[in-house]
């Protein structure tokens, strides 16, 4: 028994709950089928002396093959319902309705509750999915894609997931730096649903009470060690490689990623112009990551030299033209997650002016707008590990 089907000849969800009115009684020519199994169903209990509430079983007689199953597609129905309940609430003038593009095969359901059609003004419409327990496999995944793609030209999807062992698969938590502040983000190994989402250009969110956690791309890799560079710094994060760095997708995290990192947000933030579900916010904060993470590349290759040479001074009787040493160039964020190939030092080398009053590093430093703590005359004390390394790492990003 269930108190919702799939109409066959709307193509939509018939929910019991929302009234029985236009409905016909008993089969209906077929009219409806289970969501579980794709059987046909039967309603019954519509007569006004009907000793029963309204309801579905199926036609064969027996109960669903997938009784559990039943159940839960029930339950997840109640859900998008609250949400899209929820959504009106909010957003007084905007149409919502439930559909379930790409699920017109019966016997082959696609496995999702049923989409929101968000249209929050005549040109603008957003496809909201709410996800039950399990996502189904990246085809099923990619067939309500489509159809949406299809239906709703143009449309934003984006997808509400759940933070829970079926799909978040948390990792660990990511050190990083916005607009000049150190924060920690948390890290999830994405699926390949999840995955097949962010390529098909929609969005994945996670839910997390009031808070909405929006992903970015996290793509590791290993500084290059080049000639003259020195990577073993002094009192870095103990027991870290400083070579080891990485580069960020955005503002969807783009396949292959090694992690996607996720920026927490105020739900309340997606939804404040009209249900937009536009992180903008989330976006804004990508954009801080991307610039951190050009200046922490520059500052750690810099370092790198800057180390090698103050190991190698030449004796201040016998000056000799040294190299100068200019920034890369930003690395771009469509670069691959790979080793940058090392340039000969003679591309770039004009000589530096041959007196210097203080380490040229931090001269560097200035350059690409970065503020660097002074060399100590004497080697400082080591500091626990963790406490000097984020501000001197990310402290690059201005
Ligand atoms: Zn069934």
């Amino acid at each position: 028994m269930s108190y919702s089907a799939k109409d066959m000849a709307t193509g939509r969800i018939i929910r019991l709950a929302d009234g029985v009115e236009s409905l016909e009684p008993l089969m209906a020519g077929g009219r409806y089928r289970c969501r579980s199994c794709g059987s046909a169903l039967t309603l019954r209990g519509l007569k006004e002396d009907s000793q029963v509430a309204p309801h579905f079983s199926h036609t064969s007689g027996g109960p669903c093959p997938n009784p559990g199953r039943e159940a839960e597609l029930d339950a997840e129905l109640e859900v998008v319902i609250k949400f899209r309940d929820r959504l009106r609430k909010a957003n007084p003038g905007i149409t919502c309705t439930l559909a379930a593009p790409g699920d017109d095969d019966p016997t082959d359901p696609i496995g999702l509750p049923p989409a929101l059609i968000v249209c929050t003004a005549p040109d603008s419409t957003v496809v909201v999915e709410r996800p039950g327990i399990e996502l189904p496999g990246s085809g099923k995944i990619r067939r309500r894609i489509t159809a949406v793609r299809d239906g709703h030209g143009g449309a934003e999807h984006v997808w509400f997931l759940r933070r829970d062992r079926f799909q978040f698969g948390k990792l660990g938590t990511l050190q990083v730096r916005i607009d000049g502040k150190d924060e920690e983000h948390e890290t999830v190994a994405p699926t390949e649903q999840q995955e097949a989402i962010a390529e098909a250009g929609g969005s994945v969110y996670w839910l997390d009470g009031q808070l909405v956690q929006v992903p970015y791309g996290v793509h590791w890799f290993l500084h290059p060690v080049r000639a003259k560079q020195d990577w073993d710094f002094p009192r870095w994060r103990r027991g870290e490689d400083p070579r080891k760095d990485w580069r960020i997708s955005h503002p969807r995290p783009r396949v292959g990623a090694d992690a996607w990192g996720l920026v927490p947000l105020p739900l309340s933030a997606l939804t404040r112009t009209e249900a937009r579900f536009r992180p903008a916010q989330a976006h804004h904060m990508m954009e801080s990551l991307a610039r951190a993470e050009s200046a922490r590349y520059n500052w750690r290759r810099n370092r790198a030299f800057a180390l090698y040479k103050e190991r190698h001074q030449q004796p201040a009787s016998a000056p000799a033209p040294m190299p100068e040493i200019l920034p890369d160039p930003e690395p771009t964020q469509a670069e691959p997650a790979q080793p940058v190939e090392p340039q000969p030092l003679a591309d770039a080398s004009p000589a530096l002016p041959p007196a210097e009053t203080e380490p040229w590093w931090e001269d560097v430093a200035r350059q690409i707008g970065v503020d660097v703590p002074p060399m100590p005359s004497t080697p400082p004390a080591l500091r626990p590990a963790g406490e000097d390394d984020s501000g001197r790492d990310t402290g690059a990003c201005g």
